[in-house]
């Protein structure tokens, strides 16, 4: 029996098999410190938790609408369009069950076979697996080591974009490097976008985790509303990764569409989780900053012991729960020259589990430097000092 064609095109999260051999690791009676996973070992809020029971309780256990319930899709617009100063309707919100569907179900609407989507690179593997398997093309960005973190050259962006070239992907506040657009990145963007006519998907999943200062979208800039798909999660805001809830926020004609491709995938979101989001927006705001309390403390810690280990090298960064450093001299000077040797190592000789560049993306020509990520977000204080205490002794031995 054969399988599509298609499937040949699909990727995958390679992350998940690190987490596979941190498990398989573990499962041997071995200590693991675990910086791959970017999920949160933290509870969900228990106002949260609460309304979804009494969500169940109340019977809202059958179908609902596919773009969501109405009081949730009215939060959402208010919230959203509150935290970017620009209106947002309920009919432009179509509620999903994550963030990761909006990637998909946006392409659907904007890309025909053989359409070119700017991607980033490193940059969440989905962009490029969705991109490649609905039949586009995708061709990825990069991004350059600055003091203080990474900026996108902006000519160079500008000379990827033909005249097959659709959509934008954007991923300010990105996972997995951190980087953060200063407003005039984040407004040439815009610029080019409007130059060229290309539709942009905002993944803002990490909006939210931001340590100081604001956040700011690129779809509340002048003349990007109307070609910008917001991709908005309760992931990671509200400690709810396995819930599955998030939404897709767009122009109203391309929500209607969205909401259609749900109507044929899923038919509606998981009805009474929606009720825990609409409390999420509207009872857990104090949670949510502990929430970002404790992963800064953690941010702060895993920042200066990484630091402080010979040959890394990191800039601390204001958003996200990732640091991404150069781990270039640490590896030469254990005798790898390819990271991904280095960091089985690492994990065999120290249990620290983290991800390396790869799982972010094909390398791109020109690059030399090497780069792993460390996800602060499954792991306490304690742990985070013992496993980066044991990587230390491990690369001056
Ligand atoms: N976009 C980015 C950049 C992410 O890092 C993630 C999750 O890690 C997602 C989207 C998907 O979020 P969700 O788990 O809500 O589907």
């Amino acid at each position: 029996m054969e399988l599509a064609n298609r499937l040949e095109r699909l990727g995958t999260e390679t992350a998940f098999a690190v987490s596979q051999a941190a498990s398989d690791w573990a499962a041997k009676g071995n200590e693991v410190f675990p910086f791959h996973l970017g999920d949160i070992d933290l509870p969900t809020p228990a106002p949260i938790v609460e309304a979804m029971r009494r969500g169940i309780a109340d019977g809202h256990t059958g179908y609902c609408p596919g773009p969501g319930v109405g009081e949730l899709r009215e939060a959402i617009a208010s919230v959203v369009g509150t935290a970017r100063d620009m209106p947002v309707s309920s009919d432009q919100v179509v509620v999903q069950p994550g963030g990761k569907p909006t990637i998909g179900k946006f392409l659907q609407c904007v890309m025909n076979p053989g359409d070119e989507v700017l991607f980033p690179n490193p940059g969440f593997p989905i962009y490029e697996s969705q991109i490649e398997y609905l039949g586009g093309v995708g061709r990825p960005y990069s991004y350059h080591a600055t003091d203080t973190g990474f900026a996108i050259d902006i000519d160079v962006l500008e000379s990827m974009i033909t005249d097959r070239t659709v959509a934008f992907i954007y991923n300010d506040l990105q996972n997995p490097i951190s980087a953060e657009s200063t407003h005039e990145e984040r407004a040439a963007i815009a610029e080019l976008a409007m130059k060229h006519n290309l539709w942009v998907l905002s993944d803002e999943a990490y909006f939210d985790i931001r340590y100081s200062g604001k956040s700011s979208s690129i779809a509340a800039l002048p003349g990007m509303a109307e070609r910008t798909c917001i991709l908005y999660t309760f992931s990671k805001k509200y400690a709810m990764t396995g819930w599955r809830l998030g939404a897709s926020i767009a122009p109203v004609e391309m929500a209607r569409w969205i909401g259609q491709l749900n109507i044929n995938n899923e038919s509606c979101t998981n009805h009474f989780v929606q009720y825990g989001g609409i409390a999420a927006l509207t009872e857990a705001e104090d949670d949510s900053r502990l929430l970002l309390q404790t992963l800064r403390t953690r941010r702060d810690l895993a920042h200066q012991l990484l630091n402080e280990i010979p040959g890394v090298s990191v800039a601390l960064p204001n958003a996200t729960f990732y640091l991404f450093p150069d781990v270039t001299d640490a590896m030469l000077a254990k005798g790898f020259t390819d990271v991904g040797d280095f960091a089985t190592a690492a994990l065999h000789e120290t249990g620290n589990s983290f991800c390396t560049r790869a799982h972010f993306g094909r390398p791109l020509p020109g690059e030399r430097r090497k780069y792993a990520r460390f996800a602060y977000s499954g792991i306490d204080v304690d742990r985070i000092s013992t496993g980066l205490g044991r990587l230390k002794d491990w690369i001056e031995s």
